[in-house]
């Protein structure tokens, strides 16, 4: 009894350590982000506008609003995480030697190929209509995104994105390092999709042109929350383009004409079926 106690009071103790840090890493960085390319500071480096609307006040409290209740599940994610390691029962390690240095680069990038597969699925599903309204609305209800809705999710979809974390450590050997890089490119990735421009010149990022196109940004999602039915990948586009649902406009067309496909296109196409 006592030793069940103690169990549940220091999952207690996670959730809420992690609770709080889901949170301030939210702000600081989507609300750093967004306080950054929203203001005058930010205009140097913005090269293309992606909202087809202003930006309204009632947008980004629901999308804060949605962002602390998933933050409510993600720590109880994280708690369940840290009590399963206490236990031994995970495959988390804390030292490097135990399987090497180069696996930590190995490990990293094979959790970032798993999670983008296991996102594009599961992203396709929710925008099926008969799951679309009570999974993924709440990620959509912006219609045009901002930092603040990189982590907006109904609760349904945190869960799902959750379990996802939960799963891993049960299946891969992770070093902590390795699991926090992820978290934090993750978080980063996220916060960069849903700025609302683009900010690099070629719409491919820093990466020469063919490494580029493999990789998704802020055009490349913005259009995704324009038009439902195309973009449901997380990080590369490799899934979108083998199964049908790469924009076949979006790699020939100029940051000119992409401006122009916006305007005319973008805000008649929302439909959620997939
Ligand atoms: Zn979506
Ligand atoms: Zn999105």
């Amino acid at each position: 009894m006592q030793n069940l106690f103690f169990i549940l009071h220091k999952f207690g103790f996670y959730w809420l350590a992690f609770f709080g840090i889901i949170i301030v890493r939210y702000f600081l960085i989507a609300g750093g982000a967004y306080w950054f390319f929203y203001s005058v500071m930010g205009k140097p480096f913005v090269k293309r506008r992606l909202h087809l609307k202003p930006i309204v006040w009632k947008s980004i409290r629901q999308d804060i609003e949605l962002s602390v209740l998933s933050a409510v599940f993600f720590g109880l994610c994280a708690a369940f995480i840290m009590s399963a390691y206490d236990s031994g029962v995970t495959l988390l390690y804390t030292s490097v030697n135990e399987y090497g240095l180069w696996y930590l680069a190995v490990s990293f990038v094979a959790v970032l190929i798993i999670q983008d597969a296991y996102f594009y699925f599961i992203h396709r599903g929710f925008h099926h209509p008969l799951f679309f309204k009570w999974l993924h609305y709440g990620h959509h209800r912006s219609g045009d995104p901002t930092p603040w809705t990189s982590f907006a999710f109904d609760l349904p979809e945190a869960v799902i994105q959750g379990l996802f974390f939960v799963g891993i450590v049960f299946l891969i050997p992770l070093h902590f390092i390795t699991l926090i890089a992820v978290l934090m490119t993750m978080t980063v990735w996220a916060v960069l999709t849903h700025v609302g421009f683009e900010l690099f010149t070629s719409r491919f990022w820093f990466f020469p042109q063919w490494l580029g196109k493999c990789f998704i940004g802020s055009t490349h999602h913005a259009i995704h929350h324009h038009k439902y039915r195309v973009h449901y990948g997380l990080y590369f586009t490799f899934w979108d383009k083998l199964l049908g649902t790469h924009d076949p406009s979006y790699e020939g067309l100029s940051n000119k004409k992409i401006a122009n496909h916006y305007v005319s296109r973008g805000a008649g196409n929302s439909e959620q079926g997939d």
